[in-house]
């Protein structure tokens, strides 16, 4: 089949229902059904799923597609068996299946019903699934998350450097497709060449996120009636205040509660329970505010989120994007407001002194990109962007008053390890 000869339109609509691909969705969607390897970046939200689903499902042959988590895997593939009639266009692989269920997903497969096989990376290990695979017709390996082949991503997984290997017994034109929201270059570059794709047409989107207002206090003792009354300032608005430990999540969620301020806890600590609880009270709207550890925040889509308050400065500038990346999902106002005070960095740098001198080494250079962040008297969207390998204009470009150091520049104060000119 030729992507000329296919209305990938039509397609789009028949499957998914919608009319428009989203931004870049459609070149890539292309590249893949012209057999290309393809590499997508764009951020979370973005609809990466799709760049490959659709491929996979107009096409002959199983896409097998990569991902870390089981969970995630499962959920993907309910929503592809809602698509359909057919429950085995869908199969995720992994050791929990017994042996009457690997039958029928090797059976689904070799009849062709199965477009889409989910696989974690050490499943797709085993001799026996390899050797299976050899004998059927795979259209594509996709590779989501692909920066957990990254020592320098915030997920590395070792099992991903085996992935190249096995692709390679698969039979050398498989097109590969590695999608990520992780878009620094270091990164990047990893991913290509780990994954031996120096070949692939790359996909990358903007990560400017124009209606994030970005600010950056002095952290001093009074930072909890500051919080206290920027929250009031903001009353009725919805919000999350990010902590480094449970403790300090703990003491704030309860300062603010004695201030007549709804906010609940929520850290790994507390039992399953109670994290339910507290994270549908917060979906619901039955509280303002949740203060949470980096444990809150995975798959949550609360679409009018206003502000994300860092309490204590983030370990990197990629978890910094991701965490304030929760804010005005709907395109409404979104203030990110960071407190910063060079004890946190130490605190961090002292926690990390117990792990293997590499990791550390990686920690410490993430972690001067936030100081620097945090110190810089420059455009923090542009700071940001340049990170992640993007141009940005601070004079025209697309939200590019909506800083702190914009609106009131400073006197060029003394800003250590700037890396950025
Ligand atoms: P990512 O993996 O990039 O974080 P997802 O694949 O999970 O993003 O998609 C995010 C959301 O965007 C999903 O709810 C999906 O249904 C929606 N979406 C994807 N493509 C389109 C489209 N062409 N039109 C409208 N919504 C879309
Ligand atoms: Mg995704």
């Amino acid at each position: 089949m030729n992507s000329n000869e296919i209305d990938i339109h039509k397609e789009l609509k028949k499957y998914f229902g919608f009319s428009q691909f989203k931004g870049l969705q459609e070149q890539v969607v292309r590249s893949i059904l012209a057999k290309q390897n393809t590499f997508v970046i764009m951020p979370t939200g973005g609809g990466k799923s799709l760049c490959y689903q659709l491929p996979a499902l107009i096409q002959e042959g199983t896409a097998i597609v990569v991902s870390p988590l089981i969970a995630l895997m499962k959920n993907q593939v309910d929503a592809i068996r809602s698509l359909s009639s057919e429950n085995g266009i869908a199969h995720v692989l992994n050791s929990s299946l017994t042996k009457t269920e690997i039958a029928q997903v090797k059976n689904d497969i070799s009849a062709g019903i199965t477009k889409l096989l989910y696989v974690a990376p050490e499943s797709l290990t085993k001799e026996e699934y390899v050797q299976f695979l050899q004998s059927v017709t795979v259209s594509f390996v996709a590779i989501d998350e692909a920066h957990c082949i990254s020592e320098w991503g915030h997920d590395f997984r070792p099992e991903y450097r085996n992935l190249r290997h096995i692709i390679k017994q698969l039979g050398g034109d498989v097109p590969v497709i590695g999608l990520t929201a992780t878009a620094t270059p270091k990164v990047q570059e990893d991913i290509l060449k780990n994954l031996d794709m120096s070949n692939a047409t790359t996909f990358k989107a903007s990560f400017n996120r124009p209606n994030l207002y970005y600010e950056v206090r002095t952290k001093t003792k009074n930072i909890e009636s500051d919080i206290i009354r920027f929250i009031k300032q903001n009353k009725g608005k919805s919000g999350i205040i990010y902590c480094l430990s449970r403790k300090k999540v703990e003491a704030i969620a309860e300062v603010l509660q004695v201030n007549g301020i709804s906010a609940v806890a929520y850290h790994a600590g507390l039992d399953a329970k109670t994290r339910a609880k507290h994270q549908d009270m917060f979906l619901m709207e039955d509280v303002e505010v949740v203060v949470a550890t980096i444990a809150f925040g995975m798959g949550i889509d609360k679409p009018d989120v206003r502000f994300v308050i860092h309490h204590d400065i983030p370990k990197s500038l990629e978890s910094y994007y991701q965490e304030t990346g929760r804010a005005g999902r709907d395109g409404g106002e979104g203030h990110c407001l960071a407190y910063y005070s060079y004890k946190d960095v130490e605190k961090l740098e002292k926690f990390m002194s117990g792990k293997p001198v590499a990791e550390q080494e990686i920690g410490f250079a993430l972690l001067q990109e936030v100081v620097a962040y945090a110190e810089t008297s420059m455009s923090r969207r542009k700071f940001l962007l340049h990170y992640f390998g993007e141009e940005f204009d601070s004079e025209t470009g697309e939200g590019a008053d909506m800083d702190d150091n914009v609106r009131n520049p400073k006197n060029k104060v003394e800003a250590k390890n700037q890396v950025v000119q």
